[in-house]
């Protein structure tokens, strides 16, 4: 008998009320605030003063791939779809003029101790494309051995056989993120990822033989034709299969922001009562299989590092999602990749030619960004501490001298007030506390921080650039 962990609490009522659009907080100030007046000169400045940190302080590195053989209706990254393979050459040939690039910039040699493999399909590359590019980032920086670093890749398992798992292994990936969304024939051809249950089962139990120390799926609901009673047998299947992560994000049909959504037929979708009962029953099941709520889709096994990370207070939240390491110093790679490093975000070119533009002529890539303010750094501490640990202490902020919580954040406290009153937080002198009945609504909890959302608005209508909870 697996002893459950209390870890949410889930209330249809709640959800229902409480349902809006927000940011998923990846980063605070979100990606929608960055400028075009930060560039090279500003990300130089942010990395000059890293210098404090010692000239060997670990980083994160994100490499960016954004080829993809076959466009899944759902998707919202930043891909291309291409089935030209000398694409990637092409590409690869640019990432190492950035790297070089990088690598000037912040000393020969960095230790890094999390390296992850984001796209697009990073699986697109070949197998000696990886090889040399894996290669080149060992000649740049001075990765943390195996046992103490985390590098993790994501797959498509329509991409890869067993050997080739077993390959990524060996070249050095410790950590395995794989692609499933739900098993459903029909639901699969209504999105257009054609994905076999043997297929993925062959990849996931590569991965448990080659070696990877922890293996997460990704799967969706609120996909067209999804039901509760649909969706049931992809969650039991995923649960025997025990990987050590699960991420159930929201599919949110936003065809007016994401191109390849428009082929999704609107009249398919699950209505908000069906996605409620999506979203109910995935907390029922994975919770009732022993995985601990992690917070904002994510669920782990209790001995997981993110649940044991979340249980020593040291988890943190990039744009990977959750981490054990993201409060390093994050570098990013690749067309449109975004960079955390100190006090600021940068983002690169989003489109490939202006990408390929900016290294031809011998800069990097940075195409915008923000330089936080000190009350950006104050109130992302807020908002990264209420999504990884449900809890603020006041003490852990860095308020200006003389200045109490209470009078700082006298109108956020106000916002919150009628949260509190539906029983999602407490709060004392010493801080907030979200309670199991406001996990789910963290990001609620959040906004009620958040300067930028908070600030006057402007006349006329607003662009939905967020999704709802639900
Ligand atoms: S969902 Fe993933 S595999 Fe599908 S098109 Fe988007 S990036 Fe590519």
């Amino acid at each position: 008998m697996i002893p459950l962990i209390p870890s949410v609490e889930f209330d249809a009522a709640l959800v229902r009320k409480l349902n809006q659009m927000g940011p998923r907080y990846t980063s605070y100030p979100t990606a929608d605030r960055f400028s075009g007046d930060f560039g090279t000169e500003q990300y130089r400045t942010a990395v000059t003063r890293l210098d404090g940190l010692g000239e060997r302080a670990p980083f994160s590195l994100y490499v960016h791939i954004p080829f993809c053989e076959s466009l899944c209706y759902y998707c919202g990254c930043n891909k291309i779809i291409t089935q030209d393979k000398t694409k990637s050459a092409e590409y690869l040939s640019y990432l190492s003029r950035e790297m070089r690039l990088q690598a000037a910039l912040l000393g020969e040699r960095r230790k890094v101790d999390q390296l992850h493999f984001g796209g697009g399909t990073p699986t697109y590359l070949s197998d000696a494309q990886m090889d040399g590019l894996l290669g080149q980032l060992r000649a740049y920086f001075d990765f943390a051995p195996d046992e103490e670093g985390e590098f993790s890749i994501e797959v498509d398992p329509r991409t890869v056989t067993p050997q080739r798992i077993a390959r990524l292994r060996r070249q050095g990936f410790n950590r395995i993120s794989l692609g499933i969304q739900d098993f459903d024939p029909a639901v699969q051809k209504a999105v257009n990822r054609i994905q076999s249950y043997a297929q993925t089962m062959e990849v996931l139990k590569a991965a448990r033989t080659s070696g990877f120390r922890s293996i997460s799926v990704d799967l969706i609901y609120g996909l067209p034709l999804q039901s509760a009673e649909s969706f049931g047998p992809t969650l039991d299947k995923v649960v025997a299969a025990r990987p050590d992560r699960i991420a159930v994000y929201n599919y949110a049909h936003m065809p007016q922001l994401f191109k390849a959504q428009r082929l999704i037929k609107a009249d398919e979708l699950p209505d908000p009562e069906a996605k409620l009962a999506m979203l109910g029953l995935c907390i029922e099941r994975l919770t009732a299989a022993g995985y601990v709520y992690i917070g904002m889709d994510h669920f782990a096994l209790p001995e997981d590092d993110l649940a044991r990370s979340q249980r020593e207070g040291k988890l943190q939240r990039n744009f990977q999602g959750y981490s054990t390491h993201a409060d390093a110093p994050m570098v990013a790679l690749g067309v449109s990749a975004i960079s955390a490093v100190g006090n600021s975000y940068s983002q690169n070119e989003k489109v490939l030619s202006a990408y390929y533009e900016r290294l031809d002529a011998g800069q990097l890539p940075i195409a915008r960004g923000i330089t936080l303010n000190d009350d950006d750094v104050l109130r992302r501490t807020v908002i990264g501490r209420l999504m990884c640990d449900f809890d603020l202490a006041y003490k852990d902020l860095a308020l200006p001298p003389g200045v109490a919580p209470e009078d700082y954040f006298a109108e956020d406290l106000a916002r919150l007030a009628p949260l509190e009153e539906e029983g999602l937080l407490s709060r004392d002198g010493g801080g907030i506390k979200v309670k199991m009945r406001g996990r789910l609504m963290i990001r609620n909890i959040c906004m009620a921080f958040d300067n930028y959302l908070n600030a006057p608005k402007q006349e006329g209508p607003q662009p939905a650039r967020y999704s709802r909870t639900i």
